[in-house]
């Protein structure tokens, strides 16, 4: 049987960096379900599709193959790693997840990846859908000023403009979306582990789920 280790939170909590550092240290594959959505947001703004056209949506996810390997995001075969960091793709992405026919589709997949191999798998419903059974469960929380602060200070680094308040709108309107749609809506499994790197260092909070899995 594979270890399947779940990592979910809020957007901007700092799941990815957590998850891939994790990862790493286990020898585990890291497969960040975020950018699954990402590319299906994607794929919808450039071929103009909403989730309301549930036929054209449908149509369109049976032509679509999204793969996540050795921490890159393949849509149909290439590679939209780069493109997928946007707040128009956040956005389309919070949106396509409400959807039936894109979680069941991403699911499916995302299930295969972890009984083939051991994984820390990162998201929104990994604990509370997609490995119910997950050997092991983080929920990773930070205040949403903080995640804001720390989003802002990631889009600089890129020499990207930065506006605070924008930021946080965002963040908060992502939570409202995850936390209020019909279908596994953001919450913390019962039996997960909450961590709250809010007061705490990327190091440290690395170190506390690493200690957790390994004690
Ligand atoms: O984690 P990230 O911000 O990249 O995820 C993008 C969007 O995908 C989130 O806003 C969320 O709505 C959705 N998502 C989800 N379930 C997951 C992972 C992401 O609904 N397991």
């Amino acid at each position: 049987e594979t270890i399947r280790i779940a990592i979910d939170g809020p957007s901007g909590a700092g799941k990815s960096t957590i998850a891939r550092a994790v990862a790493e240290k286990l020898g585990y594959d890291y497969i960040d379900t975020g950018a699954m959505y990402r590319a299906v947001g994607y794929k919808m703004n450039q071929q103009g599709v909403s989730i309301e056209e549930e036929e054209k949506l449908k149509a369109m996810l049976e032509e679509t193959e999204i793969d996540y390997r050795s921490g890159v995001i393949y849509l149909d075969g290439a590679d939209v790693s780069s493109k997928i960091r946007t707040p128009e793709v956040s956005m389309a992405a919070s949106a396509c997840a409400a959807s039936p026919a894109v979680r069941t589709k991403l699911v499916e997949e995302q299930r295969a990846i972890g009984h083939k191999t051991n994984v820390v798998m990162d998201g929104r419903d990994i604990g509370t859908n997609v490995f119910t059974d997950a050997q092991y469960k983080f929920f990773l929380t930070a205040t949403a000023e903080e995640r804001a602060h720390r989003r802002c200070r990631e889009l600089q680094e890129k020499g990207q403009e930065v506006n605070f308040s924008d930021t946080l709108k965002d963040i908060e309107q992502r939570d409202y979306n995850d936390s209020h749609r019909a279908l596994n809506p953001l919450c913390k499994a019962e039996d997960a582990i909450e961590v709250d790197s809010t007061h705490l260092t990327i190091n440290e909070t690395i170190n506390k789920i690493y200690e957790y899995i390994t004690n």
